[in-house]
C-alpha cells in the first residue's frame, strides 16, 4: 500500500509526516500536491501531499482521513520550487506552503468558485454624468469606484478596484444595474496604446531577449530613471502575450505606484492580473488560480507574487530589482529577486532585472557572467541628465533646516509654476521630545528607542513597536511644564516650509499621511495637474513615480546613510539618492539636485555626484571585497530575543558550541559573535545574534540544515525565540 508524505504547517524544521491514505481516495488522488485532512497530536489538520512512498521508518503510522482535492492543487514545478525553498532558507516546507498560498487554502477551502469574466469596467455616457455627485454616506463605495473610473481612459478590472474597495463586485453589479458602467467591449488593437518606436539601445535588449527566449537567460538592465526600460518591459510583455505564454512581472510596491498599474493597463488591457497582499482573499484565489491554469497572461505583482503558480512560463521581470522591499523581513525571510531568478533557471526562460541603480550583488554578477549586462545610458526621448550641486551646511545659518541657496531655488520655481520635490527621511514632527529642565526623554518603555513626537494627533510613538502614549503635561521626572520637541521630522518640516512659502501648496507623502492606493491615487492626480507645488517626503518618493513637472530636488540631509553601522548602509543611501534625484526634470525641463549635508568632503558622495552610481558602485564593492563582506561571502545571522540579554548571548554560545560539533562544521565557516543586537531591546525581548560567513554557498547549505535540527532538538525553554535569516540584509 502506498504511504503519503505529507507537509503540516508546524514550526518544525523537519515537519513531513507518513501517513496512510484515506480509506476511500481514488488512485489519482494519491498524488503530490493534493491536501489531505490527517489527525495531529490531539487534533486534526490539512497537510499537503509532497510525495509518495513505499515505505516508511515509523512502525505505526495513522490514517488520514479525506483527499481535499480531485487532481493536484500544486503543480510539480512550484512544489519543487518550494522544496527547494524550505532547504535554503532552512525554513519549514509545511510553513513555506503555508505562507505563500493564498490565504484559507491551508486551512482547507474549496477551490471551487466561479472565475470572474476577464472584463475591464468603465464609465457609460449617463456614468460619466453621476461621476461628480456627492453622494449620500450610504452610497460612499459609489462614489469610490466612480471616481476611480472616470480617471483611467481604459478601465479597471475587478482585482485593480479591489485595491480602492474592498470586495467591489457587489457595488459593479449596482452600478451596472443603473447603466452607469459596462464591461469594455473587446478592444481592437488601435484603441490600444500603441508601442513607442524603440532606440537602439531598446532594441538591442528586446532583440537579445528574444533571440534567447528559450533558455534561462538572467540579466541585468541598468538604466538611469527615464530611460525607457518600462518601454523595453511593456514590448517584450507584447511579444509574450502574442507566443500565448505567460509573464511575471514584479514590483516593490503597488499600492503606491497606480501610474506603474495604469500604464500597463493601457498597454496589455485584457491580459493583466495585478496582485499583491492588500486584496482580497477570493480576489487572491481568482487571480492564483487564473495563474496556474494559464488564463492569466502577465501577473503583475508584489513580493509574494513569486509564488505564484505559471502553467505556460515565458519571461520573469523584476523592477527596481536593488529595492530592499524584495525581502520579507519576518518569519519566512527570503529574497523575491532571488526566488525568481531560481524560478527562470527552473523553467528555462529568461529572467531581467531592472534597476537606475542596481544592488551590488547583481552587478557582482555581472562581472562574474553569470548574468547578461544591459546598458541603458540615455534617458529616452528629450530629457536631460539633472545637474548636482552640493551645499555644505556648516556654512549656512543654523536655524533653519533649508539653507538659503535651497530656499532660493524654491522661490524660483514657485515663481516659475515649476514643482519642487524634497526629501526627508524621518516621519513624524520630531525624533525626540524632551523636558529643557532636567533632560528627561521619553523613551518607549518596550524598546531601545526614544519616542517620536506626532503634532497631528499630539501623541508618542514609538517607530520599533508602535507603543503610543499621549503627550505628557509636565515632566514625569521633575514635574517641569518645559516639555518641547527637539529635532525634525517631516510633519515638522511641512510646518517650517509653509512658514516660508506661505502661498505654496504643500502636499506631505509619508507612511503617515498616504496609507491607502485611493488617497495616493487621488494625491497623484493632483500633482499631474499641478495643484501641489512642493512634495515633501520620506523614501516613498523615490518608488518608481513619475513627476514631470518636478525640475528641482532638494535632499535635506544626506548624512544619515554615511555613517552607519550596517555595511549595505552606503549603497542605500546611494541608492536612494540616485533614485529621488531621477524623479526630477524627467520631460522637457533640465532637473537640478541640491543635497544638503554636513560632510560636502565624503568620498561616497564625491564619487557618486561626479563620476556617478556606476562609479561608487566599482568602488563600494571593492570595499566589500577587501573587508569580505558581500557578494565576496555568503552570510546567514541566527538571531535570538529572550527575557534577558544574558540569556540570548547564553543561548548563541550553546547554538555556537553546538555547531562546533557537527560533522559537516569547518573551518570554512566561521562563527562570528555572539554580539548583542544594534537594538537590544525591542518589544520587551533582548536580541543578540550571531553571524555565520562562508566563502562557499554550498558548505552553508549542507551544514545550515543539520545546525538547525540540531538547535531544534537542545531547544528547551519555550520564552526564548530564534530564528536564521539566510542572506540577510540588515546585521
Ligand atoms: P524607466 O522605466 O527607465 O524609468 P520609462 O520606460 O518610464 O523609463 O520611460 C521614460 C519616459 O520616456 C516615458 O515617458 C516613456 O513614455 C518615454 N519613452 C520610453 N521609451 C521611449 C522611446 N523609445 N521613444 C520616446 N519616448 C520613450
Ligand atoms: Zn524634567
Ligand atoms: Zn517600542
Amino acid at each position: 500500500m502506498p504511504i503519503l508524505q505529507v507537509a503540516i504547517p508546524v514550526p518544525l524544521f523537519n515537519p513531513l509526516f507518513d501517513y496512510h491514505p484515506p480509506l476511500h481516495a481514488s488512485e489519482t488522488q494519491l498524488q503530490a500536491g493534493i491536501r489531505v485532512r490527517v489527525p495531529f497530536g490531539t487534533q486534526e489538520c490539512v497537510g499537503m501531499i509532497v510525495a509518495i512512498k513505499t515505505h516508511s521508518d515509523y512502525p505505526e503510522l495513522k490514517t488520514a482521513y479525506e483527499c481535499l482535492d480531485t487532481v493536484p492543487l500544486i503543480p510539480k514545478p512550484l512544489l519543487e520550487m518550494y522544496a527547494w525553498a524550505s532547504q535554503y532558507y532552512c525554513y519549514p516546507l509545511g510553513q513555506v506552503i503555508a505562507a505563500t498560498l493564498p490565504p484559507k487554502m491551508m486551512a482547507g477551502a474549496s477551490t471551487h468558485i466561479e472565475l470572474p469574466p476577464d472584463v475591464l469596467w468603465c464609465l457609460t455616457e449617463e456614468g460619466r454624468k453621476h461621476a461628480n455627485n456627492t453622494f449620500p454616506a450610504h452610497q460612499q463605495r459609489f462614489a469610490i469606484l466612480l471616481d476611480l473610473l472616470k480617471n483611467i481612459p481604459i478601465g479597471y478590472d475587478e482585482s485593480t478596484l479591489a485595491l480602492a474597495l474592498s470586495n467591489p463586485r457587489p457595488t459593479l453589479r449596482a452600478l451596472q444595474k443603473r447603466g452607469w458602467i459596462a464591461p469594455l467591449p473587446k478592444q481592437s488593437p488601435s484603441e490600444i496604446h500603441p508601442p513607442l518606436p524603440l532606440n537602439h539601445a531598446q532594441q538591442h535588449v528586446v532583440h537579445t531577449v528574444c533571440a534567447h527566449a528559450q533558455q534561462f537567460y538572467p540579466c541585468l538592465l541598468d538604466g538611469v530613471t527615464g530611460s525607457g526600460k518600462t518601454e523595453v518591459y511593456l514590448q517584450l510583455l507584447q511579444i509574450v502575450l502574442h507566443s500565448g505564454r505567460q509573464a511575471l512581472v514584479l514590483v516593490p510596491e503597488i499600492n503606491l505606484t497606480p501610474q506603474m498599474v495604469a500604464r500597463f493597463q493601457q498597454r496589455l488591457p485584457l491580459a493583466l492580473v495585478v496582485l499583491h497582499s492588500q486584496l482580497p482573499d477570493t480576489t487572491r484565489l481568482h487571480a492564483w488560480l487564473a495563474a496556474r491554469d494559464g488564463q492569466a497572461t502577465v501577473i503583475i505583482g508584489t513580493r509574494s507574487a513569486v509564488w505564484i503558480p505559471l502553467a505556460k512560463p515565458a519571461l520573469i521581470i523584476v523592477d527596481e530589482e536593488h529595492d530592499p522591499a524584495y525581502k520579507q523581513q519576518d518569519s519566512f525571510r527570503y529574497s523575491a529577486r532571488d526566488v525568481a531568478v531560481w524560478r527562470a533557471r527552473q523553467a528555462g526562460i529568461p529572467v531581467i532585472l531592472g534597476s537606475a541603480t542596481p544592488s551590488l550583488d547583481s552587478l557582482y554578477n555581472t562581472k562574474q557572467q553569470r548574468y547578461h549586462y544591459f546598458h541603458l545610458p540615455e534617458r529616452a526621448g528629450n530629457a536631460l541628465h539633472p545637474s548636482y550641486r552640493v551645499i555644505d551646511m556648516r556654512q549656512q545659518p543654523r536655524h533653519s533646516p533649508f539653507s538659503p541657496e535651497l530656499q532660493k531655488n524654491i522661490q524660483y520655481c514657485l515663481q516659475e509654476k515649476q514643482q519642487v520635490l524634497l526629501f526627508y527621511n524621518r516621519r513624524g514632527y520630531a525624533p525626540t521630545f524632551m523636558c529643557y529642565s532636567c533632560g528627561w526623554i521619553a523613551d518607549c518603555p518596550r524598546c531601545d528607542a526614544h519616542l517620536v513626537y506626532h503634532d497631528n494627533v499630539r501623541e508618542l510613538r514609538c517607530h520599533h513597536c508602535n507603543y503610543v502614549q499621549n503627550v505628557p503635561i509636565h515632566c514625569p521626572q521633575c514635574q517641569s511644564h518645559s516639555l518641547h520637541p527637539i529635532g525634525q521630522g517631516t510633519e515638522k518640516l511641512a510646518e517650517q516650509l509653509q512658514q516660508l512659502f506661505p502661498h505654496a501648496r504643500i502636499a506631505r507623502i509619508d507612511s503617515d499621511t498616504t496609507p491607502s492606493y485611493q488617497e495616493m491615487n487621488d494625491l497623484l492626480t493632483k500633482i499631474h495637474a499641478q495643484e501641489i507645488d512642493i512634495l515633501l517626503g520620506t523614501q516613498m518618493l523615490a518608488k518608481g513615480h513619475h513627476f514631470p513637472a518636478v525640475t528641482l530636488v532638494g535632499i535635506i540631509n544626506a548624512d544619515a546613510g554615511l555613517f552607519s553601522i550596517d555595511f549595505r548602509a552606503t549603497e542605500r543611501m546611494a541608492q536612494l539618492l540616485i533614485q529621488v534625484a531621477g524623479r526630477a526634470g524627467r520631460e522637457a525641463l533640465p532637473g537640478m539636485v541640491l543635497i544638503q549635508t554636513y560632510h560636502p568632503e565624503h568620498p561616497l558622495l564625491h564619487c557618486l555626484i561626479q563620476q556617478g552610481y556606476g562609479a561608487f558602485a566599482e568602488s563600494a564593492l571593492t570595499e566589500r571585497l577587501n573587508a569580505q563582506l558581500p557578494p565576496y561571502c555568503r552570510l546567514a545571522l541566527l538571531r535570538v530575543g529572550a527575557k534577558t540579554l544574558e540569556l540570548a548571548i547564553e543561548f548563541l554560545n550553546q547554538a555556537k558550541y553546538t555547531a562546533e560539533q557537527l560533522p559537516d562544521f569547518n573551518s570554512q565557516i566561521r562563527l562570528l559573535g555572539p554580539v548583542p543586537a544594534p537594538m537590544i531591546k525591542r518589544k520587551n525581548r533582548y536580541h543578540a545574534q550571531l553571524l555565520i560567513q562562508s566563502s562557499q554557498r554550498n558548505l552553508l547549505q549542507r551544514f545550515l540544515p543539520q545546525w538547525l535540527s540540531a538547535l531544534q532538538q537542545k531547544q528547551r525553554s519555550v520564552s526564548t525565540r530564534w530564528s536564521l535569516d539566510v542572506d540577510p540584509l540588515d546585521l
